[in-house]
Parts: C-alpha cells; structure tokens; sequence
C-alpha cells in the first residue's frame, strides 16, 4: 500500500510557518505582504476557490483584498481595475480567478498584471523566465507539486518523470521543473500513442488531465510517486439515498494505491498546496519589491 502524500497537513506546517514569519517582516520592513484578489461573476467553484485564498492570507497574517466585479463588466473596466491596484505601492501580489466571462480576452487580462506582482505566475515574462532557467515567480500548482514530491525524501535526479497533461498551468510548467531537477521527462497528452506503456515507465507519474479516474493501478510503475492534480466533481448518492456529487482525482486512488510508492489524495493532496504557495509567491514579490 503506497505512503499518503499529505497536502493538507504538509501546506498547515508551511502556513504556520510563514505566520510565525509575519512579525518579522513586519518589523524589518514597515508593513505585511498584501495580496488583491479579483473575482469576476459569481461562478461557484470560482468563488469557493477565492474564498480559500482569502482564508489563507488571514491564516498566515498577511493582508488581503478581494474585488468582486459584476459578471458584465467591460474588459476595459477590468484593466483600469488592475491597473490600480499595479499602481498601488501597499499591494504586493495581484490574481485574476480564472475563467473570466466569454466577453473578456483572458490573456490581455494576464499581461496586464504587473510582472512583479503576478503571484500565479502566468505573465508571459514570468513563463519566459521559468523556461529560460531564471529567478521568477513559479506558477502555484506546479510549485507545490515539486514540493511534494521533495516531502517524500526521493531524489529527482536520474529519474523519469511523465507528466499526463500540457497545460500552460500545470503539464508544461511541472514538466520544466521536473527537468530542472535532472528527471528525464516525458509530456503525455490527447494524442499520446499507448499512454499505458508511458505511464508506465514513470519513476514519478503527475496526472494534470481533468478525466476523472482515468489513471488506474495497472498504468503505474510499482513503486512510483503518484501525484493527482485533477479535481473532478462526479455524481454519486449520498448516505441518505438522495443525489449528491464528490470529489475524485484524475488517479483511480483505490487501485494505484495499490501499487504506488507514495501517492496523493484527493482532495487534500495538490488543491491545498496551490493555496500554501500562493502565500509564498505574495511573501516572494513582497520581498523582491522591498528590496530591489
Ligand atoms: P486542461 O488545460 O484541460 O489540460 C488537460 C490536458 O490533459 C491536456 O493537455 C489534454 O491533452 C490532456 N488530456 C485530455 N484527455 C487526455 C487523455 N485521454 N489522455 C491523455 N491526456 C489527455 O487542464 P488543466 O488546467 O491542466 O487541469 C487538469 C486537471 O487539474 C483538472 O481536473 C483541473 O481541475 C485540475 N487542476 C487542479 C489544480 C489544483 O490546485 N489541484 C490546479 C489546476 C488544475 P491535449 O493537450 O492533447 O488536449
């Protein structure tokens, strides 16, 4: 049976962390680290996800502000929105929930954020930097990933790696990090021929796919490290007899836990350390700002 990578408890330790860290910086530099979040419209998952961001900040002592905008607003009201909180010396950390309305071109809302106060990463500045091997900030998800990965003790090195999924938020960011780290590193994705024979050969399998349980135990390397990036809402019946829905991976947890070295939940494996990181993305722009 494959060891539990514990993202809830792994991300607690992390937060507790930073809040002990709170003071000091406040001492050192006048201030704490501020991060602004913008939610446009009120799609639910969105909301539940901004609301665990802003629960963060609180845990850890630093400071928050949430700008919730109307599902209609123009794009050129969002950019002036963005545009001063850019301009605002006491902001450190700027984040637009994504999906935005059909009506708004995500990507100008992206290069609007200023690069050092893209806390997600997602600047195409940032991502150049990530792939040109230089100091920036590392998108959330990925970054907790590897940090996971590094809470089972494995050396990366030498390994290989399959990442299932090439996203500009997950796969390929992960995928860079995992070569970073010396892994020799396989991208999976729609058109990969016999995925099975991939995944298979992964020392580390990391499933970013968005398929529920698609990942069975007979598609993993007896052994390997096993992170499930998917959250997939499924339907099921509840205890009472009546319809409800539940949280599952894009791993079939049941039967690759079967044969994994190590494993991760879901929930409480990858969703948690995305909101831990966050935290330290806003404590890593507030510094480079403070002090460049
Ligand atoms: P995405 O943009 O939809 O990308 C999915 C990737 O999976 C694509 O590259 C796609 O290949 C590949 N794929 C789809 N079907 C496949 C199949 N049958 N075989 C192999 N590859 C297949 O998804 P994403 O944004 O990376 O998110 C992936 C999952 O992670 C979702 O469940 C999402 O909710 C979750 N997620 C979780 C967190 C967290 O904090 N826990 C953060 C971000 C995302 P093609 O490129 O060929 O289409």
């Amino acid at each position: 049976m494959a060891n539990i990578i514990d993202g809830k408890a792994l991300s607690l330790s992390l937060k507790e962390e930073m809040r002990s860290r709170m003071e000091t910086l406040e001492a050192e530099y006048g201030r704490r680290p501020c991060l602004a979040v913008i939610i446009v419209g009120d799609n639910p998952a969105s909301r539940s996800y901004v609301r665990g961001k802003i629960k963060a900040a609180e845990f850890v002592g630093m400071g928050s502000i949430l700008v919730e905008l109307p599902s209609d607003i123009s794009e050129a009201d969002l950019l002036s929105k963005i545009a001063k909180l850019n301009a605002d010396s006491g902001v450190d950390g700027i984040l637009v929930q994504l999906p935005l309305p059909a009506h708004i071109d995500e990507d100008r809302v992206i290069d609007a954020i200023s690069l050092e106060k893209d806390v997600d990463g997602f600047h195409p500045g940032n991502v150049a930097k990530l792939w040109l091997s230089r100091p920036c900030i590392v998108p959330c998800t990925p970054k907790g990933i590897m940090a996971m990965i590094d809470s089972t003790g494995v050396n990366i090195s030498g390994k290989k790696a399959v990442v299932v999924g090439r996203s500009n938020i997950v796969g390929k960011p992960v995928a860079k990090l995992l070569l970073d780290r010396n892994a020799t590193v396989t991208i999976a994705h729609s058109r990969t021929a016999d995925l099975a024979a991939v995944t298979r050969e992964a020392d580390i399998l990391v499933a970013a796919v968005g398929r529920p349980e698609m990942i069975t135990g007979d598609m993993v390397k007896p052994g390997a490290i096993v992170i499930d990036v998917g959250i997939n809402r499924i339907p099921c019946i509840k205890e009472d007899g009546s319809e409800g829905s539940r949280l599952v991976g894009d791993v079939d947890y049941a039967s690759a836990s079967e044969v994994a070295g190590w494993i991760t939940p879901v929930p409480g494996g990858v969703g948690p350390m995305t909101i831990t990181m966050l935290m330290q993305n806003t404590i890593e722009c507030f510094l480079r700002r403070l002090t460049s």
